[in-house]
């Protein structure tokens, strides 16, 4: 059976009708931000802000309009991210380029941005600060980091090489792409050997636990890379492997720190305190209330001692 269509007619030929179409249809798909999102779509076909829109309700629109319209909302019909859609999500108040092969940047990630430049701010800023990002995907991490820390030297990685171009299209656009070298690899085999110190590693690992991919929204369990949020059967497997390797590559004062899921500060606070290599391990949460990141520094008598 055929889903359901938008067809150019008198009816939707105005801004306003072809939105109440639009946002009937995604609602009753059961998608909960009907009309955003049909907004959004419909400011991109016309490459028209979100007020420029509201201003041009009874804006007459061409069949050819109707019809881009009418192509992206059936890809959102199919749950399909409206990130992925425009190619483009706002992070840290910059505009990211995104692809199918990249998570879309998160809102709650800002709090580990926050989190970077606390850390960042005491270890002080006598000289440039060396900054690893694991795990980079879009960027924009590390493309945030580069704008608040101008004279921060930046290694981004991924294990994903098509998610470091596009990482690397984000850095050019914000004029960052001659501080942040990219590397592909897996984890910290990524720098090839070296054994490079750090003042502060930074990372949004996956972490979801396998078995609840499948149970999480369809735009996120159908559209984004699965190696982007399979962190193992209880969601640690990447906690363990950084808490494992972390401190060889920090600096005598150096820091580290990771977003975690919502209910996970006790049991990856308690996979770095049992490595025995951190010292001032900690769990800060978002702004709902929720666990979010984790922040440790390396304990003093572990460094020097490989
Ligand atoms: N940093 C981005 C952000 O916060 O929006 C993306 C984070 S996403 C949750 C995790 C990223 O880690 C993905 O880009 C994925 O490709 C990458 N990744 C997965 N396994 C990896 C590994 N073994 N080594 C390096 N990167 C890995
Ligand atoms: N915050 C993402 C989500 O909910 C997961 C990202 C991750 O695994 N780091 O779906």
């Amino acid at each position: 059976m055929e889903g359901p269509t938008l067809e150019y007619s008198a009816n939707y030929s105005r801004v306003r009708d072809l939105l109440s179409q639009g946002v009937r249809g995604l609602a009753a798909a059961g998608i909960d931000q009907a009309r955003l999102d049909a907004e959004v779509l419909l400011g991109h076909v016309l490459a028209m802000t979100h007020e420029q829109l509201i201003v041009a309700a009874d804006l007459p629109l061409s069949a050819e309009q109707v019809q881009r319209f009418a192509a992206l909302w059936q890809r959102r019909l199919s749950r399909e991210p409206v990130a992925y859609i425009t190619g483009k999500q706002e992070f840290w108040s910059l505009d990211f380029h995104v692809t199918r092969d990249v998570l879309i940047p998160r809102p709650e990630t800002e709090r580990l941005i926050e989190v970077a430049l606390t850390l960042a701010a005491e270890l002080g800023s006598d000289k440039p600060l060396r900054v690893l990002e694991i795990g980079t995907g879009s960027g924009a991490i590390a493309v945030s980091l580069a704008t608040e820390l101008p004279s921060a030297e930046i290694i981004a990685t991924d294990i994903s090489t098509v998610a470091l171009e596009v990482a690397q299209g984000n850095a050019m656009l914000h004029g960052a792409a001659g501080r942040i070298t990219f590397l592909p690899g897996d984890l910290f085999a990524a720098l090839g050997g070296d054994i490079a110190a750090f003042d502060l590693i930074v990372s949004n690992p996956p972490y979801i636990r396998r078995a609840q991919i499948a149970t999480l929204e369809p735009e996120v369990s159908r559209w984004e890379p699965r190696g982007a949020l399979d962190g193992g059967a209880d969601g640690l497997d990447f906690y363990r492997r950084i808490a494992a390797q972390a401190w060889q590559f920090l600096t005598l004062n150096g820091a580290l720190t990771l977003e975690i899921g919502a209910d996970m500060g006790g049991e990856v606070s308690s996979v770095f305190n049992r490595a025995g290599f951190y010292r001032e391990v900690a769990v800060f949460h978002d702004y709902a209330g929720c666990d979010r990141v984790i922040g440790a520094k390396v304990a003093t008598n572990s460094v020097g001692s490989i």
